[in-house]
Order: C-alpha cells, then structure tokens, then sequence
C-alpha cells in the first residue's frame, strides 16, 4: 500500500478509537487469522465486585476482609481493586491497615505483611485441600461462574472472596463478526475454567483456555504461530504483557495496566471491541488483502 493509504487508514483508525504504534501495525492486522482473547478486563469490563466473602470456622469476616484490602490496596488487578474497595467501604473510617512486604505476582495473587502477619490473597491452589467451608464456597462461586481466590494468613487458609465481573455489551457482537470475516476467536485466561467457560459461551467462543500462567500465555501463542497462523493477542493486564508482545500483534485495552499497553502494537481507546472489528475491515479494505 502507498503512504497515503497508510496516512488514510491511520487517521481512519483513530477515529474508530484505534491508536496505532505505526504503519507495521496496519499491515498486520490485514493479516490476522487468530485472535486470542484474554478474559478479565478484556471480554469483561474488568470491573469487578466483591459479592461474598466466607470464613473458615472460628475466623471473622470482617477481619479477613480487612487483611484481604490491605494487601490488596497495592494490587492494579481488577480483583484487587474490587476487594480493597470492599474492605475499604467496610472499614469504620475508611482506611485500610499499612503493609509492609507487599508483593505482586502476576497471574497469581498479592502478599503482604499486615498487622505482623503474612497475609496473602491468590488463586487456588489445586495441590492444597482446603477447609470444607472453603471449599464448598469455591464451589458454590464457579457453579455462579464467579472468580474465587483464597485468603491465607501465616500460611494458612483462612477465608474464600468471591467477585463478579460483567461482559462488555460488545464482545459478543465482536467475536461474530470477527469469526465471519475468517478469524478464529480463543480464550486464554488466568482463572479457573468454571469462569472460562461461562464467559466463552456467552460471546461465543469454542476454544478456550483456562489456569494459564502469565508464560503459558505466551507459549500458547508461540505454538499457533508455529503452526502458521497470524496471532493477535487483546489484553490488558500485567500478565498477559509478554503475550501481547510476542504476538503477530498486540492489542491493548486502553484501561489496561501501562505493561499492556506499552507491550502492544495497538490500543483500543474506547472500550469497545467492536473497534477491532472495524479496523480489521478498514486496512482490508484500503490496503487490500493480497500483498
Ligand atoms: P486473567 O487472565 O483472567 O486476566 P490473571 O492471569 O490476571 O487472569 O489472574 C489469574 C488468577 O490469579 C486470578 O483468577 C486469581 O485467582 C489470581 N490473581 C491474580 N491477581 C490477583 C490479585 N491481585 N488478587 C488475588 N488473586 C489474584
Ligand atoms: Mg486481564
């Protein structure tokens, strides 16, 4: 294609909502052939409510909550802004104990030091039983499609939050019309495969991914390009950052987390996927399909 029809297109993109690196971004999303969908904050808005919080027998909710927030406070995952603003709504003046130690490992969980002890909020475990009140709560969560993680403190499980999360009113209609122009949808996320599930077949997608690390992420998409396709990665957290950079291109949600967006090629600034959908159709359209 001429520079005019890249300075066209370009401008064109912007006016979508479509921010791009530079012209290199243009010229493969024409060539897309696979797109890989990140779940939380991507498919669904990201913002997240806590909606119940049990404990383990003999501990206090609103303790548990409260050490949940704390260490939760530092978090830019969308679970942990959901729990810390819980807690913080909960607590009697509005603030949340210090932390000292706080540590953030993507596609895990936080932990911290809080009121001199070692708290720490995460994924489940699949190696470690747990309490049959927690259990049963994790349980009850996924049969909700709910995401689930647990609270430990000085290595023990205490407490199970559960949050909820709503769909964006334009992934479904993205994932159709992704999957009619030739581009085939999957979802590859972090949480458990009850939260995947529910929400692939709400927007429509057959191929999904569940508990997959940060690095699992990445290999995933290493194994569709090997097998020839032209991967897109849309993601918006600090986990899915190397994906989105060893993708064929990266797309940003412009709410993600600075890692995403500086790691991509692409950053939908509204927060509408149908802006995929038409920037895929622009560049086919005015840089034509056969190179
Ligand atoms: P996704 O791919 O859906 O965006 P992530 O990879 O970010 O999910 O997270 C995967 C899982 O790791 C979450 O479902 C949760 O169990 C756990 N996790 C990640 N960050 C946090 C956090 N700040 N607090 C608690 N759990 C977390
Ligand atoms: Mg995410």
């Amino acid at each position: 294609a001429t520079p005019t029809a890249f300075m066209a297109a370009t401008g064109r993109g912007a006016q979508l909502g479509v921010l791009l690196r530079g012209p290199e971004a243009l010229e493969r999303l024409q060539h897309i052939d696979t797109v890989v969908f990140d779940k939380t904050g991507t498919l669904t808005t990201g913002r997240m409510t806590l909606v119940d919080t049990t404990p383990t027998a003999g501990e206090d909710e609103a303790e548990i909550l409260r050490l949940a927030g704390a260490v939760e406070y530092g978090s830019e995952h969308p679970i942990g802004r959901a729990v810390a603003a819980a807690a913080r709504q909960a607590a009697k003046d509005g603030q949340l104990p210090p932390v000292t130690d706080f540590r953030a490992v993507p596609g895990v969980g936080v932990s911290g030091r809080v009121d001199g002890r070692e708290v720490v909020v995460g994924r489940p475990r699949p190696d470690t039983p747990l309490p049959d009140t927690l259990q049963q709560a994790l349980d009850r969560a996924h049969a909700a499609a709910r995401t689930a993680v647990v609270v430990e403190t000085d290595g023990r499980p205490v407490g199970v939050l559960a949050v909820g999360d709503t769909l964006r009113p334009s992934s479904r209609p993205a994932v159709r019309q992704l999957s009619e122009l030739g581009i085939e949808p999957i979802l590859v996320t972090g949480d458990g495969p009850a939260a995947a599930r529910a929400v692939a077949e709400q927007v429509g997608i057959d191929e999904v991914h569940a508990e997959v690390t940060p690095e699992g992420k990445t290999d995933i998409v290493a194994k569709l390009r090997e097998e020839g396709r032209r991967v897109a990665v849309i993601g918006d957290g600090v986990n899915d950052a190397a994906a989105l950079a060893s993708a064929d291109l990266g797309i940003a949600m412009g709410s993600g987390t600075d890692a995403a967006i500086g790691a991509a090629d692409i950053t939908l600034v509204r927060e509408d996927m149908q802006a995929v959908v038409a920037a895929v159709q622009l560049t086919r359209r005015t840089l034509g399909t056969i190179r």
